[in-house]
């Protein structure tokens, strides 16, 4: 029996979380990757059948939030979970540092503009919360300005929510270790080198902040209509197989359903048994 990963890693609304009580190199009931490997693969197979009813009925949205530290692995969860999806109707977005243009508007201004439409699915690395997290933690903005913003944040999603947008956040949590490994690998990958930036270092002496900034997160912002989930994210397949899994089964409570045809289909069928006799002879 595996652990409902849904109901298993999701916040309830307005709890205490305490980072360091959850164990990042949780693997649930599996002892090694390859326990996992068949759940992760049908649930990813899933996925991509359940995106292109969600296309067809072009009724309903996913908005799939990725927050994590630096090396937390945000990238390798797109490559690997949200690899399964078709670009036809799925996309990716990362938030950097706001540009001159998105600083002088509203921290929301350049969110709303990406989140999903209707039948579409799309995947935020980074997202608006940095405006809860690096801003917090920096103290880019004075507290009186942040501080309001967890309000406006669920009232935001509470308003996409309203326009049919299934919303998941996944905190990806690795350990301050495990950070330190992945640092080193890529240190030592030249395929990776790009990816290492003097910040990664400075940061990380922010780690306390950081943590104390996230819980503050999940505390004000995981609601019923937008749940967080903490996903122990020291082993790559374990936390795969976790978003996998809570990704599959959101789409099938969503159950879109492809469309009646807006045409008779009958009548069509008629027309074409025509045109193949007339092309093809009798
Ligand atoms: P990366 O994800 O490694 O490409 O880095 C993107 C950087 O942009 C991170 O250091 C983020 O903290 C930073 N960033 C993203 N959004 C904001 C924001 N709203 N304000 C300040 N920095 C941000
Ligand atoms: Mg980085």
């Amino acid at each position: 029996m595996h652990v409902n990963a849904r109901k298993h890693f999701a916040i309830p609304p307005d709890e205490r979380v305490r980072l360091a009580e959850i164990d990042p190199g949780d693997t649930g009931s599996f002892t090694a990757e390859a326990d996992a490997h068949q759940a992760t693969h049908d649930a990813l197979a899933a996925i991509a059948d359940l995106q292109y009813r969600l296309y067809a009925e072009h009724r309903h949205a996913l908005l799939i939030v990725l927050q994590a530290m630096d090396a937390g692995g945000k990238d390798g969860t797109i490559r690997h979970v949200f690899g399964a999806l078709s670009p036809l109707s799925a996309y990716a977005h990362a938030f950097k540092e706001p540009t001159p243009e998105e600083a002088a508007h509203d921290f929301l201004w350049r969110v709303h503009k990406v989140t999903p439409g209707h039948g579409e699915i799309a995947i935020f690395n980074r997202s608006h919360y940095e405006d809860v997290l690096v801003v917090r933690v920096h103290d880019l903005v004075p507290e009186k300005v942040w501080s309001k913003r967890y309000a406006r944040i669920n009232a935001f999603e509470k308003t996409l929510v309203r326009g049919n947008t299934t919303i998941l956040k996944f905190f990806l949590h690795i350990s301050r270790d495990e950070q330190l490994r992945r640092f080193a690998q890529r240190l030592d990958d030249p395929a990776h080198q790009w990816k290492i930036s003097e910040s990664d270092y400075t940061e990380r002496a922010y780690w306390d902040d950081y943590m104390r900034a996230y819980e503050a997160v999940l505390e004000k912002t995981s609601t019923a209509r937008a749940p967080w989930y903490v996903i122990p994210a020291d082993r790559k397949w374990f936390r795969n197989w976790a978003v996998a899994q809570i990704v599959a089964e959101t789409l099938r409570t969503i159950d879109p359903k492809t469309r009646a045809p807006s045409v008779d289909i009958e009548e069509i069928r008629a027309k074409y048994h025509e045109v193949e006799r007339s092309e093809h002879g009798a």
